[in-house]
């Protein structure tokens, strides 16, 4: 048994170096390389792919997959050979669902539509992206309809990114917090002017905005031995092993939270993939949970720490000693108050934490009405703006700060966003259990701890890599499954407070 789970796992860390590799040609395609590069670095990108594929479908990983399942079952659910042979069957079988030819004509639809995209954002004409988006649309109904559904089609889409997660979950989920929020926001928007962020807005000098970032994530405990940071327009985060995880981040000129808290975002996704057991690299088991849980990582450092009282706390005099000028009279409160204004908008990434989860709904509706044909691509412009003003009270001017304003659909990514939401619910509810096991935590950030909160998620998380589903996670570090209660708690209070609402 011992030589085949061997031969598993040779053959699993040869296709972990050959998407290692095509991650190294996309980081540089997004950071370094001249546009001349584009088209080499398309082919160059879609024949590792290929070969990935091909080896990681190919018929004898079944069979070994086959011939390893009750040596699989005689072990405990969460020991690493069971989850490794768990996690890689139900990758292989999804990957074997959906033809070679139908994975090649998605790529190449959604190059053309990403171009078509790229167009027709700056120039508002959504009805030139319309019957790309339709294309997109279609293929990903039969990539849904090859793996398979019965309740609802969107289902298969969104087990893609967040695993045994389903549509109903979802919609239950977000209409128990739409309930809370959408008052909390009407009620905000009453008092919008006891929050003044006006000197976050004024020109703060774009080396010291990447100095102060680079310090924070430092402090959160992203090394530079085993990472770095480069500039990109839209931040992500890679992995090339688990001792070389980049991030990257954009500096507005004119705006200081744009890549200040960009930075410790894409530092908490980081943290999460250094956090990586060694004896995982190079197999399916390395890196998160699932984009869910990932995006929970990412936005506790971003939102529950970097956006809270503690922290700033502890930061202020950081922050003023770069920009003495910009932040001269501003105390931590005022910061803190700052960083946390509400204001109802018609950009996603831009949002706060009320309303982002409203955009996020807005386009899980959207997809899920497309999806069942309840919209159609021609229509959508106007179900956008209705939704807009039904959950926000905003209406875009026009489709390119509306529904062209996101890059998902252009590659024909449905089933993606709810991700988003999910993990701010999950990164409350673990909140609340960190509490519980370091109660002195807001003391400690404010002494510059941030390494207590690191350690506790090594420990409970990261160590765990891919090994569970999301509501395993939530289950097994928090007693129950994923829920929502903690996250409108966590509003409530902490927005309550600053607006006297
Ligand atoms: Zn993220």
């Amino acid at each position: 048994m011992q030589e085949k789970l061997n031969e598993l796992k040779m053959r699993l860390a040869e296709i972990a170096d050959l998407s290692h590799a095509s991650a190294v040609l996309s980081w540089d395609q997004q950071t370094y390389m001249p546009p001349g590069g584009a088209a080499a670095r398309g082919q160059q990108m879609s024949t590792l792919r290929r070969i990935a594929h091909e080896k990681f479908t190919d018929d004898a990983i079944g069979k070994l997959l086959e011939d390893l399942s009750s040596y699989a079952d005689s072990l405990p659910y969460d020991s690493d050979d069971a989850s490794l042979i768990r996690v890689t069957k139900r990758d292989y079988e999804k990957s074997r669902k959906v033809p070679a030819s139908l994975v090649a004509e998605i790529a190449q639809a959604s190059a053309q539509a990403f171009q078509s995209w790229q167009k027709a954002k700056p120039a508002n004409q959504f009805a030139d992206f319309a019957p790309f988006l339709q294309k997109n649309l279609d293929l990903r109904k039969r990539v849904a309809d090859c793996l398979g559904w019965t309740d609802r089609i969107y289902d298969p889409l969104l087990d893609q990114f967040e695993p045994e997660m389903t549509t109903a979950q979802v919609e239950a989920m977000f209409a128990g917090v739409r309930k809370e929020i959408v008052p909390l926001g009407h009620a905000i928007a009453e008092k919008a002017n006891a929050v003044d962020d006006k000197f976050l807005h004024q020109k703060f000098e774009d080396a010291k905005q990447w100095a102060l970032g680079v310090e924070a994530v430092k402090l959160m405990g992203y090394s530079f031995e085993r990472g770095r940071q480069d500039r990109a327009p839209h931040p992500f985060t890679t992995t090339f092993a688990r001792d070389d995880v980049r991030i990257t981040t954009r500096v507005l000129p004119k705006f200081f939270n744009a890549a200040f808290f960009a930075t410790m975002h894409e530092g908490g996704h980081a943290l999460y993939n250094l956090g990586t057991p060694p004896e995982f690299e190079r197999t399916p088991l390395a890196g998160g949970a699932s984009l869910g849980v990932h995006e929970s990582q990412s936005r506790m450092w971003e939102n529950l720490i970097g956006r809270s009282r503690a922290f700033w706390k502890f930061y202020m005099p950081h922050a003023k000693k770069v920009f003495p000028r910009q932040l001269q009279g501003v105390g931590a409160e005022k910061m803190y108050r700052a960083v946390n204004r509400v204001q109802p908008s018609l950009i996603r990434v831009e949002a706060d934490e009320v309303t982002y989860n409203l955009h996020i709904m807005l386009r899980f509706e959207m997809e899920n009405a497309l999806l069942e044909d309840r919209v159609a691509v021609n229509d959508l412009p106007d179900a956008w703006n209705a939704k807009m003003r039904e959950y926000l009270g905003v209406t875009p001017p026009n489709d390119t700060q509306g529904v062209l304003q996101d890059i998902h659909w252009s590659y024909g990514t449905f089933g993606y966003f709810p991700t988003y939401a999910l993990g701010n619910f999950l990164a409350a509810q673990l909140m609340e259990k960190i509490r519980a096991d370091i109660p002195d935590l807001d003391a400690r950030i404010e002494r510059g701890d941030l390494k207590t909160l690191l350690e506790w998620l090594r420990a409970h998380i990261h160590v765990h890599g891919r090994k569970f589903t999301m509501n395993e996670l939530a289950h097994k570090i928090t007693g129950e499954s994923l829920q929502t209660r903690s996250f409108v708690a966590y509003l409530k209070n902490k927005f309550g407070e600053i607006y006297g609402v």
